[in-house]
């Protein structure tokens, strides 16, 4: 299919299948007479680009993770799925301190261990006093 119904079938403008095109994440057929012929294939690869972009992965990156000849992809998965479960992490510990709020019958929640408990730094690294 020409781009123009790649790009809307994916509820996209045709500029960001070119850009995508340009970083070689997603690289289409070309028709004999020069025009680009996006098949079915390619059409379920753009649906995991936008997937990967929704959570954040970059382009080079998701090219990475596309392709099985990069170099590089082994540690960028790597790299990615430790990121997502100390996010995991994260968004669990703030499930837990939302959920005891609403049950919390401290005046402050300063004076509620568990709440308190929210406030003490998890991560070193991110923390600069
Ligand atoms: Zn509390």
């Amino acid at each position: 299919m020409r781009i123009g119904e790649a790009a809307a079938r994916l509820g996209v403008a045709t500029h960001v299948l070119r850009h995508w095109e340009d970083e070689r994440v997603v690289i289409p057929q070309r028709t004999s007479s020069g025009h680009r012929d996006y098949a079915e294939e390619h059409l379920r690869r753009l649906h995991i680009v936008q997937s990967c972009q929704r959570v954040g992965l970059s382009l080079p990156e998701i090219r990475q993770i596309l392709h099985r000849d990069e170099p590089e992809r082994v540690a960028v998965i790597d790299r990615r799925v430790r990121e997502i479960r100390r996010l995991r992490e994260e968004l669990d510990t703030a499930e837990r301190f939302l959920s005891h709020v609403l049950e919390c019958r401290h005046d402050f929640i300063t004076r509620c261990a568990e709440c308190s408990a929210y406030a003490e730094p998890g991560d070193e690294a991110g923390s600069h006093g």
